[in-house]
Order: C-alpha cells, then structure tokens, then sequence
C-alpha cells in the first residue's frame, strides 16, 4: 500500500495555528492587556430568527411519521432550488433550478469539482486567495500556475494570454484581499476562458457583501455559461457555516469533449455525496425568503459598518489596502516595509491587536495583512482606535 504520494508536495500551512499559538503566549505574558481579534475569519453574529424558525420547523417534521424525510435528493430539494433561482433573477441573473446543486457548503465543492476534470489539466490560481483551491489540486497532482496580483492590478489578477491554462479558479470578492471584479475585467477572463476552451470555477462566497455596481454572479457576464461553473456559500450571507449550506450552478449548456459537466457532476454527487438535511435545506430556503434577506441583511451591514470603520481609519493613516468596501475583509500594506509577520507581531506588542499576516495567502500576500469584520462594534472601534495610536 502506497498513500498519495502528492500529499508530499503540500506545504505545511500553520498560519491559524501559529497565529493563535503567539496570541496565546501574548495573553500569558500579559493578563492584564483585553487581546482584540482583528483576524477572525468566521461569523459571530447569531442566524436570522425567521431562518431558526424554519429550521426547527424542519426537526419537528423529522418527528412524525407522516412528515418524516430520510435520504434526501442528491442535488437538493425543488423547493430550495427555486428559491435560490430566483434570487439569482433579483439580480438579473437567469439560473434555472435544475442547474443548481445543493451543498454542505462551498468548501466541499471547490476541493472536490476537481473528480470531473482529468489531472492532466493545468490549473491557474490568482496569488493571493483562499488556499483551498491550491491545496486540493496539489491533492490530485494536477499542474498549478499563479495569476499574480498586487498594488498594479489592485490585487485583481488578470489573465496572460501568452499562458494556457485549463481550469481557472476565481474568487470575487476576493478571500483574503476582499477585492472584487468589475463586469469588463470578468468579461476578459470570460473570454479568455472561452478562447483556452477552459473552465472557470467561480467562488461567489462574498457576493451578498457587494454594495457597488460589480457583478454578483459569473453569469451576468456573456459567454460565461459556456465556461463557467459558480460555487456559492450562506456561510457568510447567513451565517451558516456551523449549520453548512452552500450551491453550485452548472448550466445545462456547459459541455467539454461532448459530454455535459452537469451530468457529470451529477454522477459524480450521486456516487460521492448523499445530500444536505432536510432541516438545513427548510432554513436555507428562508433565507431566500424576502423577510430571510431583510434579516440576514441587518447582520451583513452590521459587518459592513465595521468594515467601514476600518477603512476610514486606514484612509486617515494614508495606508495602501484593498477591500472593505463590497467585502468582510481588509488587505492592508504592512506599513515600514515590514513581512506580515514583522507587523502582525508589533500589532499584538504595540497595541494587543490580533489580524492574519497575508504570506500565508500565497506568494504574494507577503508585505501584506488581513484584517476581518467580524467582531463587534464596540471591540472594532477599540481596535481601530488602537491602529491609530500606533501608526498615527
Ligand atoms: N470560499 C471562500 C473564498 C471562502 O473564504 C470560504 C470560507 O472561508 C469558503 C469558500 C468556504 O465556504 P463554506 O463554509 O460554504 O464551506
């Protein structure tokens, strides 16, 4: 018996773990010093009551026998699937139910779309992004080339037309720099997609945190149900990634070597994945319900006002970042030159201030620094307050 021999090839990511392991010799050392975690990178804000409602809705029916549901449908029940089509209409995007497949979360899918491509496919990341789309393609052996980005390109990285490649995963609004695509930058890799006969795997995760004019979906853009497959999370939008809930659209008419992807990944659900509980996908459906996104949409401005906060701070200080803005996160330019690290440590020293040094983002996260929105009011405000001291 031999393992994967590409595990080898992963690099070891302690990021989170190192991170927590300084904070927590920081608290030791200094009892006395109230810690505030700028780095948070999960929702702290509790479900919508309504999305609660349903959900235990959902477990009473799970208790009789006339209402009682085992296996679910591979790809989900009609009814979420509805709701979710017709979110994607209210902002102008035509999604039909059959092309969407529920999920336990978009996490799942980006790491395991992969079993319907060949591994001899080479695969084109943005630098820097959420690691999970690296990390499984390192998994199944696949080739992998960066899409650089920085302050140039505004952290949007842009596709090279001198450079093939066969899968490209975006993220827009991006994790970690929160920075998101306009409609004439995804039209390029649209068609540069198109023009590689490429997939693109869109990850639209942040899209409930878009507040500018910027394309919620892929889909807005001509030519991408052609090219493009869109994993989506209510981990952020509503709060679930406890509860875990996600989609994915494959549209019907996205086909390579004559055969659909949809079928594909159908086949590969039905083999791999037996479905999402029916009292999860009853409390998904609420949140597509028009008092579900009212509520759900009070905990996103709470997180926006914070990120606001943020950024206003940072525009005062005249310090470089990304994000914010449509966005939970803040991607800021380690001021003096300093690594990630270098600041995150004179952040915690200087002013008990925990962010996530961007190296562990890729390459080009060095010099680089998230902070997150997720905290309260009361503590985003001392925090800031914190920065200012110390960088004013
Ligand atoms: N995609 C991106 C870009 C993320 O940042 C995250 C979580 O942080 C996920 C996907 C995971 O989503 P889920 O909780 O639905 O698995």
């Amino acid at each position: 018996m031999k393992i994967n021999q590409h595990f080898y090839s992963l690099v070891p990511n302690y990021l989170f773990a190192d991170v927590a392991k300084k904070t927590n010799a920081f608290m030791a050392a200094h009892p006395e010093k109230e810690v505030l975690r700028l780095g948070i990178g999960d929702v702290t804000l509790p479900l919508a009551p309504v999305v609660v409602d349903a959900m235990q809705k959902g477990c009473e029916d799970l208790r009789h026998r006339e209402t009682f549901k085992g296996y679910p449908e591979y790809e989900g029940y009609d009814f979420l699937r509805e709701r979710i089509a017709d979110y994607y209409q209210s902002f102008g995007v035509q999604v039909s139910p059959e092309e969407i497949f529920v999920s336990d979360g978009a996490k799942s899918d980006c790491g395991n779309i992969g079993d319907i491509f060949s591994q001899d496919n080479t695969v084109l990341i943005p630098d820097p992004v959420y690691p999970v789309y690296v990390d499984a393609n390192i998994m199944a052996g696949r080739r992998i080339i960066y899409a650089p980005s920085g302050r140039n390109n505004h952290f949007l990285a842009m596709p090279d037309r001198n450079i093939h490649a066969d899968i490209i995963y975006l993220c827009s609004p991006n994790n970690p720099t929160g920075a998101a695509y306009n409609a004439a930058q995804l039209k390029e890799w649209v068609d540069y997609a198109l023009e590689n006969d490429a997939i693109i795997l869109y990850d639209a995760a942040y899209e409930a945190f878009i507040r500018d004019d910027l394309p919620r979906s892929i889909y807005c853009i001509e030519g991408a149900r052609e090219c493009a497959i869109e994993l989506c999370s209510l981990s952020k939008t509503a709060g679930f990634t406890g509860v875990r809930c996600g989609y994915t659209v494959i549209p019907r008419t996205l086909q390579r070597e004559g055969k659909s992807l949809h079928d594909l990944w159908y086949r590969r659900q039905a083999t791999k994945f037996n479905g999402v509980s029916w009292a999860v996908q009853c409390a998904a459906a609420e949140v597509f319900s028009a008092e579900g996104q009212r509520q759900c949409r009070q905990n996103l401005d709470y997180y926006h006002e914070n990120a606001l906060m943020i950024a206003h701070a940072l525009d005062e200080l005249g310090i470089y970042y990304t994000g914010g803005k449509n966005s939970p996160y803040i991607w800021l330019e380690c001021p003096a030159r300093m690594t990630g690290w270098e600041f995150f440590d004179f952040l915690l020293e200087k002013a008990a201030v925990v962010g996530t040094p961007g190296d562990g983002f890729g390459h080009c996260g060095i010099g680089y620094f998230r902070l997150t929105s997720f905290n309260t009011h009361e503590k985003t405000a001392e925090a800031v307050e914190r920065i200012q001291r110390v960088l004013g």
